[in-house]
Protein backbone atom coordinates (compact mmCIF):
# COMPACT_ATOMS: atom_id res chain seq x y z
CA UNK A 1 0.00 0.00 0.00
CA UNK A 2 1.22 3.32 -0.61
CA UNK A 3 0.36 6.72 0.79
CA UNK A 4 1.76 9.97 1.39
CA UNK A 5 2.91 10.50 4.62
CA UNK A 6 1.23 13.25 7.02
CA UNK A 7 -1.25 13.96 3.77
CA UNK A 8 1.52 14.35 1.92
CA UNK A 9 2.91 17.54 -0.43
CA UNK A 10 -0.42 17.38 -2.34
CA UNK A 11 -1.10 17.18 -6.00
CA UNK A 12 -0.09 20.28 -7.26
CA UNK A 13 2.87 21.77 -7.57
CA UNK A 14 3.32 24.80 -5.86
CA UNK A 15 6.42 27.12 -6.86
CA UNK A 16 7.02 29.00 -3.79
CA UNK A 17 10.20 32.45 -3.64
CA UNK A 18 12.50 30.15 -2.71
CA UNK A 19 11.98 27.54 -4.34
CA UNK A 20 12.27 29.96 -7.60
CA UNK A 21 15.43 31.46 -6.91
CA UNK A 22 17.09 27.90 -6.13
CA UNK A 23 16.29 27.15 -9.63
CA UNK A 24 17.56 30.64 -10.66
CA UNK A 25 21.10 29.56 -8.76
CA UNK A 26 21.20 25.84 -10.25
CA UNK A 27 20.85 27.95 -13.83
CA UNK A 28 24.28 29.92 -13.13
CA UNK A 29 26.04 26.29 -12.37
CA UNK A 30 28.10 26.01 -15.15
CA UNK A 31 26.78 23.57 -17.72
CA UNK A 32 23.64 23.63 -16.31
CA UNK A 33 20.49 24.83 -18.82
CA UNK A 34 16.75 25.01 -18.44
CA UNK A 35 16.32 21.38 -20.40
CA UNK A 36 18.26 19.94 -17.33
CA UNK A 37 16.21 21.62 -14.59
CA UNK A 38 13.15 20.20 -16.86
CA UNK A 39 14.47 16.26 -17.01
CA UNK A 40 15.30 16.41 -13.34
CA UNK A 41 11.61 17.91 -12.09
CA UNK A 42 10.42 15.03 -14.49
CA UNK A 43 12.33 12.56 -12.92
CA UNK A 44 11.49 9.83 -10.31
CA UNK A 45 13.89 8.37 -7.79
CA UNK A 46 12.85 5.40 -5.62
CA UNK A 47 14.81 4.92 -2.36
CA UNK A 48 15.19 1.38 -0.86
CA UNK A 49 15.49 1.63 2.70
CA UNK A 50 15.95 5.51 4.42
CA UNK A 51 17.86 4.63 7.59
CA UNK A 52 21.32 4.91 6.41
CA UNK A 53 22.70 7.02 3.35
CA UNK A 54 19.39 6.80 1.81
CA UNK A 55 18.07 9.30 3.90
CA UNK A 56 21.15 11.45 3.08
CA UNK A 57 20.22 10.87 -1.05
CA UNK A 58 16.81 11.73 0.00
CA UNK A 59 17.72 15.25 0.67
CA UNK A 60 19.86 16.24 -1.89
CA UNK A 61 17.52 14.67 -4.37
CA UNK A 62 14.40 16.62 -2.96
CA UNK A 63 16.85 19.72 -2.89
CA UNK A 64 17.90 19.85 -6.25
CA UNK A 65 14.43 19.50 -7.49
CA UNK A 66 14.01 15.77 -8.70
CA UNK A 67 9.92 15.33 -9.54
CA UNK A 68 9.20 12.44 -7.73
CA UNK A 69 10.91 10.79 -4.45
CA UNK A 70 9.70 8.05 -2.93
CA UNK A 71 10.91 7.21 0.09
CA UNK A 72 10.46 2.93 0.98
CA UNK A 73 11.51 1.69 4.02
CA UNK A 74 9.53 -1.87 6.55
CA UNK A 75 9.94 0.65 9.27
CA UNK A 76 7.25 3.45 9.42
CA UNK A 77 9.07 5.27 12.34
CA UNK A 78 12.00 5.79 9.82
CA UNK A 79 9.37 6.89 6.99
CA UNK A 80 7.84 9.25 8.92
CA UNK A 81 11.28 10.80 10.22
CA UNK A 82 12.91 10.94 6.78
CA UNK A 83 9.87 12.61 5.03
CA UNK A 84 9.58 15.00 8.13
CA UNK A 85 13.46 15.66 7.38
CA UNK A 86 12.98 16.18 3.32
CA UNK A 87 9.49 17.67 3.17
CA UNK A 88 9.18 21.41 2.39
CA UNK A 89 12.95 21.67 0.74
CA UNK A 90 11.44 21.98 -2.62
CA UNK A 91 8.74 21.84 -4.57
CA UNK A 92 9.10 17.57 -5.20
CA UNK A 93 6.83 15.51 -4.59
CA UNK A 94 7.83 13.40 -1.91
CA UNK A 95 6.35 10.06 -1.05
CA UNK A 96 6.45 7.35 1.41
CA UNK A 97 5.64 3.43 0.95
CA UNK A 98 5.91 1.24 4.49
CA UNK A 99 7.35 -2.11 2.05
CA UNK A 100 9.43 -5.24 3.01
CA UNK A 101 11.65 -5.96 0.12
CA UNK A 102 10.39 -8.86 -1.48
CA UNK A 103 10.03 -10.18 -4.68
CA UNK A 104 6.19 -10.59 -4.87
CA UNK A 105 5.91 -6.97 -5.79
CA UNK A 106 8.83 -5.49 -6.39
CA UNK A 107 8.66 -5.28 -9.76
CA UNK A 108 5.38 -3.09 -10.30
CA UNK A 109 7.02 -0.98 -6.97
CA UNK A 110 10.36 -0.19 -8.93
CA UNK A 111 8.63 0.43 -12.08
CA UNK A 112 7.04 3.61 -11.08
CA UNK A 113 10.63 5.19 -10.76
CA UNK A 114 13.34 6.05 -12.83
CA UNK A 115 16.18 5.31 -10.95
CA UNK A 116 16.35 3.05 -7.67
CA UNK A 117 18.62 3.80 -4.92
CA UNK A 118 20.20 0.63 -2.26
CA UNK A 119 19.84 2.48 0.74
CA UNK A 120 19.50 -0.94 2.18
CA UNK A 121 21.68 -3.10 5.36
CA UNK A 122 20.26 -6.67 4.15
CA UNK A 123 22.56 -7.80 1.58
CA UNK A 124 19.79 -10.23 0.91
CA UNK A 125 17.47 -7.71 -0.08
CA UNK A 126 20.37 -6.12 -2.22
CA UNK A 127 20.71 -8.82 -4.40
CA UNK A 128 17.27 -9.20 -4.63
CA UNK A 129 16.80 -5.35 -5.65
CA UNK A 130 19.55 -6.23 -8.40
CA UNK A 131 17.68 -9.07 -9.93
CA UNK A 132 14.93 -7.13 -10.35
CA UNK A 133 15.96 -4.34 -11.75
CA UNK A 134 17.99 -6.16 -14.16
CA UNK A 135 14.77 -7.65 -15.26
CA UNK A 136 12.64 -4.59 -15.39
CA UNK A 137 15.59 -2.68 -17.14
CA UNK A 138 15.86 -0.07 -14.45
CA UNK A 139 19.50 2.17 -13.30
CA UNK A 140 20.36 1.23 -9.79
CA UNK A 141 22.63 3.00 -7.81
CA UNK A 142 24.38 0.32 -5.37
CA UNK A 143 26.27 1.58 -1.91
CA UNK A 144 27.33 -1.30 0.30
CA UNK A 145 29.92 -1.58 3.53
CA UNK A 146 30.59 -0.76 6.99
CA UNK A 147 32.67 1.28 8.71
CA UNK A 148 34.98 3.28 6.94
CA UNK A 149 34.81 0.99 3.87
CA UNK A 150 32.06 0.86 1.07
CA UNK A 151 31.67 0.12 -2.50
CA UNK A 152 29.86 2.01 -4.63
CA UNK A 153 28.27 0.80 -8.38
CA UNK A 154 25.68 2.30 -10.85
CA UNK A 155 24.51 -0.49 -12.37
CA UNK A 156 22.79 -0.02 -15.53
CA UNK A 157 20.80 -2.89 -17.13
CA UNK A 158 22.43 -4.12 -20.61
CA UNK A 159 26.29 -2.33 -19.52
CA UNK A 160 26.16 -3.87 -15.99
CA UNK A 161 27.07 -6.89 -14.45
CA UNK A 162 24.72 -7.61 -11.63
CA UNK A 163 25.61 -7.16 -8.40
CA UNK A 164 25.62 -10.96 -8.03
CA UNK A 165 28.01 -11.09 -10.64
CA UNK A 166 29.87 -8.06 -10.49
CA UNK A 167 31.22 -8.51 -6.65
CA UNK A 168 33.43 -11.38 -7.18
CA UNK A 169 34.95 -9.66 -10.19
CA UNK A 170 35.06 -6.95 -7.77
CA UNK A 171 37.05 -9.48 -5.20
CA UNK A 172 34.05 -8.91 -3.13
CA UNK A 173 33.62 -12.72 -1.64
CA UNK A 174 32.62 -12.71 1.81
CA UNK A 175 28.61 -10.90 1.27
CA UNK A 176 27.22 -11.12 4.48
CA UNK A 177 24.14 -12.66 5.36
CA UNK A 178 23.38 -10.44 8.30
CA UNK A 179 23.56 -6.64 8.44
CA UNK A 180 26.90 -5.79 9.12
CA UNK A 181 28.00 -5.55 12.80
CA UNK A 182 30.33 -2.30 12.05
CA UNK A 183 27.86 0.55 11.69
CA UNK A 184 29.06 4.27 9.90
CA UNK A 185 29.17 7.48 11.22
CA UNK A 186 27.11 10.17 9.89
CA UNK A 187 29.78 11.77 8.20
CA UNK A 188 30.43 8.50 6.23
CA UNK A 189 26.60 8.11 5.74
CA UNK A 190 26.74 11.46 4.65
CA UNK A 191 29.44 10.71 1.63
CA UNK A 192 27.76 7.71 0.40
CA UNK A 193 24.62 9.32 0.31
CA UNK A 194 25.84 12.49 -1.18
CA UNK A 195 27.53 10.19 -4.09
CA UNK A 196 24.38 7.87 -4.76
CA UNK A 197 22.08 11.10 -5.05
CA UNK A 198 24.88 12.66 -7.58
CA UNK A 199 25.22 9.18 -9.46
CA UNK A 200 21.18 9.33 -9.61
CA UNK A 201 20.92 13.20 -10.93
CA UNK A 202 23.15 12.06 -13.80
CA UNK A 203 21.03 10.03 -14.72
CA UNK A 204 17.98 11.52 -14.83
CA UNK A 205 19.32 14.74 -16.25
CA UNK A 206 21.48 12.91 -18.60
CA UNK A 207 24.59 14.79 -17.85
CA UNK A 208 28.38 13.85 -16.92
CA UNK A 209 29.61 9.96 -17.91
CA UNK A 210 28.59 6.73 -16.08
CA UNK A 211 30.40 3.71 -16.96
CA UNK A 212 28.08 0.99 -15.88
CA UNK A 213 30.85 -1.12 -15.12
CA UNK A 214 33.08 0.05 -12.85
CA UNK A 215 32.83 -0.64 -9.48
CA UNK A 216 34.62 2.03 -7.11
CA UNK A 217 36.14 0.88 -2.95
CA UNK A 218 36.57 3.65 -0.80
CA UNK A 219 38.85 3.06 2.47
CA UNK A 220 37.74 6.97 3.93
CA UNK A 221 40.23 5.87 6.81
CA UNK A 222 43.39 5.31 4.10
CA UNK A 223 42.48 7.27 1.95
CA UNK A 224 42.51 4.79 -0.61
CA UNK A 225 40.17 4.40 -3.59
CA UNK A 226 40.16 1.48 -6.14
CA UNK A 227 38.07 1.35 -9.41
CA UNK A 228 37.47 -1.98 -10.57
CA UNK A 229 36.88 -1.84 -14.37
CA UNK A 230 35.48 -4.07 -16.60
CA UNK A 231 32.16 -5.48 -14.57
CA UNK A 232 30.29 -6.00 -18.18
CA UNK A 233 27.52 -8.69 -18.44
CA UNK A 234 27.79 -12.06 -18.13
CA UNK A 235 26.74 -13.71 -21.08
CA UNK A 236 25.84 -17.10 -18.90
CA UNK A 237 24.08 -15.17 -16.19
CA UNK A 238 20.51 -15.40 -16.27
CA UNK A 239 19.98 -11.77 -14.90
CA UNK A 240 22.93 -9.20 -16.67
CA UNK A 241 23.49 -11.68 -19.70
CA UNK A 242 19.48 -11.67 -20.36
CA UNK A 243 19.39 -7.81 -20.27
CA UNK A 244 22.09 -7.58 -22.22
CA UNK A 245 20.79 -9.84 -24.88
CA UNK A 246 17.43 -8.26 -24.92
ZN1 LIG B 1 24.89 -11.41 -13.53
Amino acid sequence: MSYPCNGGIGEQTVLIPEHLSNKVRQLALPGMSTDILSRLSAGSVLIAGVQSSGLVAAKYLVEAGVGKVWLVDEDPKALSAAYKSVEGLSESEVLCRAWKVDGHDAESIFSQSDVIIDGLANWQEKLLVSDVCMHIGKPLVHAGGSGFRYQLFTMCPSRSACLRCAFPLAGIDDVPLQPPEHKSIATVLGIVGAWQALESIKLIAKIGAIQGNELTKIDWLSGEFETIRGLDPRKDCPDCGRAAKS
